[in-house]
């Protein structure tokens, strides 16, 4: 398998492209805009013409076609989800983190199965269904049983009769019989980021532990698939090294994807460096990501995989979050806390966290913000429990034919949360958005959409077709 992966990424491959398509002309642009257009996606070399834009009205027509794409393929829904951060303990040495093992600054903890029902029942409180289940890479005695337990204790987790419905996790690379044990607790995503494509600069920043081998890193996400989980998420560390790079590398891996699974990632994330205590990197970094160019990368990765989800953590401000909405992203997190036993004991712990958090929020004023600018929270657990995943997902995705689940599951799975969790505030900017989103809507979603709410509104819970 090593071999196999080792080459996928080729940085020469890339390094001529971007070359080629420094200054792209005006035609080449337009070109591959009306290509994107079709929604079937870019290759490298459109990738590089688009990273190739400086121009001012050339970029308001990516921003538009982007968002063209994000109405036409994802509506107006956003899913919604938090992190449950179980363990800040890690035996890697990534230069840019407040984990890092030799980090004397931080507090460490790993959370016992206790104390992360106790957390998860916090995320409940506020009316959280989907989690995303994160660690540093090294556990307590139990060794990677410690992950698995830790999912059943989510998944366990009840308060009022309400669960959380999807654990996503994201945990460093395993082998491929520790993911089979990963799928066998019924998880929903697998996330890694590869940081870094760049070999070099990979080589750089992680100099202590596991995670120095690229290579295992890079086909962590072949054995998640061939271990039979479907739905599966990759991402890039902006910061690191020249954007215009991994966003071409990112291409590769999921061409890679589509080429041996059939079908490419599930999810796309976009974390751009944060301060974090502990590390100098972390507040200067080597290459700097702007909001204009970070903007700039979500819409061009809508472009170039239509398909894939594009997530938005709260590491980036309420300005940026709501800016990139319109440009391509699919799932955000709110009301975040990335230091362990963070919900329960409702601490920002803005030192033994991760990283600095751009947006503060708790859920609640996030979901009425989100509500104010015409967006459906979507709480939606649906495909993932009907097994619409992987290769299914995209059968339907690619024709469109899933706009008429997801349409109807948004509203009532956030019907679900305004009826039992929302403040007054929310419930009334909420309850009339839903209200004018059916009106809007025609045929088998508009009949399906009443039907789910009004069974909502009639005491049930979880309802989804
Ligand atoms: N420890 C595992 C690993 O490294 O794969 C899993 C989770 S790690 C806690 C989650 C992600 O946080 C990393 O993959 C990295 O991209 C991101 N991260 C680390 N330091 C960061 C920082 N200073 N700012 C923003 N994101 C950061
Ligand atoms: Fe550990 Fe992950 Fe942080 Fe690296 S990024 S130090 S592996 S928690």
């Amino acid at each position: 398998m090593e071999t196999a992966t080792q080459s996928f990424i080729r940085e020469q491959e890339i390094q001529d492209i971007l070359e080629k398509h420094t200054h792209p002309d005006n035609q080449q642009v337009q070109d591959v805009l009306s290509k994107a257009a079709e929604m079937k996606g870019l290759n490298l070399q459109e990738v590089a013409v688009l990273t190739g834009i400086n121009d001012h009205a050339q970029l308001e027509q990516l921003f538009q076609t982007a968002n063209q794409i994000k109405d036409t393929i994802y509506g107006k829904r956003l899913v919604l989800f938090a992190p449950l951060y179980i363990s800040n303990l890690c035996a890697n040495e990534c230069t840019y983190c407040a984990f890092r093992a030799k980090n004397k600054a931080i507090v460490r903890r790993s959370l016992t199965q206790d104390e992360i029902i106790h957390e998860t029942e916090a995320l409940i409180k506020q009316g959280h269904k989907r989690v995303l289940l994160v660690a540093g890479e090294s556990y307590p005695r139990q060794g990677f049983q410690y992950v698995l337990d830790s999912i059943q204790s989510v998944y366990a987790a009840k308060l009022n009769d309400a669960e959380i419905r999807r654990v996503n996790v994201n945990v460093a690379p395993l082998t491929t019989e520790e993911f089979k044990l990963l799928k066998a607790e019924k998880i929903g995503t697998y996330q890694i980021f590869q940081e870094t494509y760049h070999r070099e600069t990979y080589k750089k920043v992680h100099i202590g532990g596991k995670k120095m081998n690229y290579d295992w890193r890079l086909s962590s996400i072949h054995r998640a698939m061939e271990a039979g989980i479907d739905d599966v998420g990759i991402g890039v560390l902006f910061g690191l090294n020249d954007y215009r790079f991994e966003l071409l590398a990112l291409m590769q891996h999921s061409a890679e994807l589509e080429r041996v699974f059939g079908v490419g990632p599930h999810t796309i994330s976009v974390p751009r460096m944060e301060p974090a205590t502990g590390s100098d990197m972390a507040s200067h970094p080597p290459f700097p990501v702007s909001d204009l160019e970070f903007r700039k990368i979500v819409a061009i990765l809508r472009l170039a995989v239509p398909y894939t989800g594009i997530i938005m953590s709260t590491r980036e401000t309420a300005k940026m979050r709501r800016e990139t909405f319109a440009l391509g992203v699919s799932q955000i997190s709110a009301g975040s806390r990335t230091n362990p036993g963070g919900y329960e004991e409702e601490v920002e712990d803005e030192v033994s966290g991760q990283f600095s958090l751009g947006d503060h929020r708790p859920l609640d004023e996030v979901i009425r913000d989100v509500a104010e600018m015409g967006y459906i929270p979507s709480f939606c657990t649906g495909c993932y429990r009907l097994g619409r995943t992987g290769q299914d997902f995209m059968d339907l995705a690619k024709p469109g034919a899933i706009k008429a689940h997801c349409g109807p599951n948004a509203l009532s799975s956030f019907m679900e949360y305004l009826n039992n969790y929302a403040t007054p505030k929310t419930f009334e900017i909420g309850k009339q958005l839903v209200e004018q989103t059916i009106a809007g809507m025609q045929g088998v979603p508009a009949d399906r959409a009443r039907k789910l709410v009004d069974r909502v509104n009639n005491g049930q819970s979880d309802v989804f077709c």
